[in-house]
């Protein structure tokens, strides 16, 4: 079996220059995570706040913390000083409390929105008519609190690699779009993260500049 370094440098060889490889760690312990900070690698995604939270606790303090999941917007407060980017942001609401929790702390916070491409209704984020609309809001705009650096899906999970592309397609199609209208004049909206483990080759290909991949480098995880 290949070593977590082995399958991180597998996985870098196969995305281009400038993709940014998120090492998803959620359920694996700090021992695992070391075994990868070890080889050289620093950015790792987790979904659950209080697993985050005790890892970033007890891990070294240059790791790069990415909230990959769907977050309560109870348990923004307990991420917002040490995250680096929440990829999850699937609501207004939401998106309100994180400018909250950023102006307690005098910070920006780095949010990704989240949309819905997938045909799963179980997914969450927002649709296109959604974001169109809160981004055009005067509440929206007044926000200081939070940067939108970009948007965030998660493909159908299917064999059908067709449908996948036609997703990620869609959704940079729509990132393209928000880049030349509503964030004409911002430059750090540009992350796309889009590709996990089953499909980053073709998120890739779609013009994703984030991948989170958990189970092709640390091995497929245990849940009870
Ligand atoms: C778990 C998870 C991943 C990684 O999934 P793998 O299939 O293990 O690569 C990516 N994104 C999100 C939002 C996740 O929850």
């Amino acid at each position: 079996m290949a070593s977590i370094a082995e399958n991180i440098a597998a996985i870098q060889n196969r995305l281009p220059e400038g993709t940014k490889l998120i090492a998803v760690s959620k359920t694996k312990p700090n021992e695992v995570i070391m075994e990868a900070y070890d080889a050289g690698h620093r950015v790792f995604g987790e979904n659950k706040v209080q697993e985050l939270v005790a890892k970033y606790e007890a891990l070294p303090k240059d790791i790069e913390w990415h909230m990959i999941g769907h977050l309560q917007r109870n348990k923004v407060k307990f991420i917002v000083p040490f995250v680096h980017l929440i990829h999850g942001v699937d609501s207004f609401r939401l998106l309100k409390e994180i400018n909250k929790q950023g102006k307690n702390i005098s910070g920006v916070i780095d949010v990704l929105l989240q949309v819905h491409i997938a045909q799963e209704d179980t997914k969450f984020g927002f649709s296109k008519e959604e974001l169109l609309e809160m981004l055009e809001s005067d509440e929206f705009q007044a926000m200081e609190h939070v940067r939108i650096c970009g948007l965030m899906g998660m493909a159908t999970y299917t064999e059908d690699n067709d449908l996948i592309k036609k997703e990620f397609g869609s959704l940079a199609y729509l990132f393209g779009e928000l880049k030349a209208s509503n964030f004409r004049e911002a430059d750090y909206f540009n992350q796309l993260s889009m590709g996990m483990s089953s499909d980053y080759e073709f998120a890739v290909q779609k013009g994703s500049t984030m991948v989170r991949v958990g189970s092709s480098i640390f091995g497929s995880r245990n849940y009870n």
